[in-house]
């Protein structure tokens, strides 16, 4: 008789979990274990899940690297007695952490699948169940004795993405996000569709190196018409300041103002690393197509390509964390490490 399949759910927070507070209207975190039992369809599946929650679930506004150093260190402890992982949290920032996590959990030969939903488990017209339901049965996807997935993904609305492509979209529809400069790996009908070409592979015999140093000294300034040169000397000037994702207009263009170039290039020399991303939601950075981006190629500005800005702030975080040398980081960041870039 083959062994069951065990999943982890990792709950952290977010919508999915909540309830309303009726004297105030707002939504608040509730106790986890009555998240399963608002599911009774979840014992029909064809494995066993296993939970574990945060003490004090969160909004995912609320999170930073410190909770994604949590979840990170969760996986690590289950890894070898757990098939799959599904982390639930909040839509909000589920792009930054599950990034995040892409970068943190090196080798990586299992699922792990970020969800969440627009309304609460309890609620009648809830989004949660399918999410949850389907993200649990991806998870446990096997064949060969292997897992199908063996990446960081994020499910939402019938569609599976790999995580570091996505960024969300809406507040209001079910489906909150996309994945505009990547297919999605899998898409669920009537049958769950896997687009098995788009799926990272895992080089065999390496094994799981969690990354757990996300180094915060990093920001993102994104471009508008009219921005001044305080605003930006402001932000270069950040004590301690490691890197910029400088958000560009469409395909990586900037002003050819004299001192904007000049005070880009001061900072670089200084050793601050900069990475031209497109403010776009699809579609990729091509220094040089226009004058306007031709200066920042010449000043030396990392390329960030069809980089996301979720993914790019925190794969910078996972580069200075990890001690990249400063000499060889452009040619890291400019490398997929986890299927991030085109
Ligand atoms: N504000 C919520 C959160 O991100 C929204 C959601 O759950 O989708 O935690």
């Amino acid at each position: 008789m083959s062994k069951k399949i065990n999943i982890l759910l990792i709950y952290t927070g977010g919508t999915i979990g909540m309830v309303k507070d009726y004297p105030s209207g707002t939504l608040r975190a509730f106790d986890f274990n009555k998240l399963v039992s608002n599911i009774p369809e979840l014992s029909q599946l064809d494995c066993e899940i296993q939970s574990v929650s945060f003490k004090d679930p969160i909004d995912s506004s609320n999170m930073n690297p410190s909770h994604w150093v949590a979840i990170a260190t969760i996986i690590e402890k289950h890894y070898d007695s757990h098939d799959g992982f599904v982390v639930l949290q909040g839509s909000d920032t589920m792009s930054y952490s599950s990034s995040a996590l892409s970068f943190m959990l090196e080798n990586l030969s299992k699922p792990v699948i970020f969800t969440g939903s627009q309304l609460p488990i309890g609620d009648l017209r809830t989004d949660a169940k399918e999410n949850l339901i389907t993200s649990i049965q991806i998870a446990a996807l096997r064949e060969n004795n292997q897992a199908v997935i063996k990446e960081v993904c994020l499910y939402f609305e019938y569609k599976l993405y790999r995580a570091n492509r996505t960024t969300k979209i809406n507040a209001e529809h079910f489906q909150a996000f996309a994945s505009l400069n990547f297919p999605a790996l899998a898409e669920s009908g009537v049958h769950l569709k896997i687009n098995r070409n788009y799926l990272l592979k895992h080089q065999k015999n390496k094994k799981l190196k969690v990354h757990k140093t996300m180094d915060t000294n990093v920001a993102i300034f994104k471009l508008f018409p009219g921005f001044s040169r305080e605003l930006l000397q402001g932000i270069l000037n950040i004590p301690n300041l490691k890197a910029l994702v400088f958000e560009t207009y469409g395909a990586g263009n900037a002003p050819v103002d004299e001192w904007l170039l000049s005070d880009l290039q001061e900072a670089i020399k200084k050793g601050l690393h900069i990475v031209n991303v497109t403010q776009c939601s699809g579609g990729s950075v091509i220094m040089g197509r226009y004058s306007t981006s031709e200066e920042l190629r010449k000043i030396h500005l990392i390329d960030g390509g069809d980089i996301t800005s979720e993914a790019a702030i925190t794969k910078l975080m996972y580069l200075l964390g990890s001690g990249v040398s400063h000499k060889s980081f452009r040619t890291i960041f400019e490398t997929s490490l986890r299927g991030e870039l085109s």
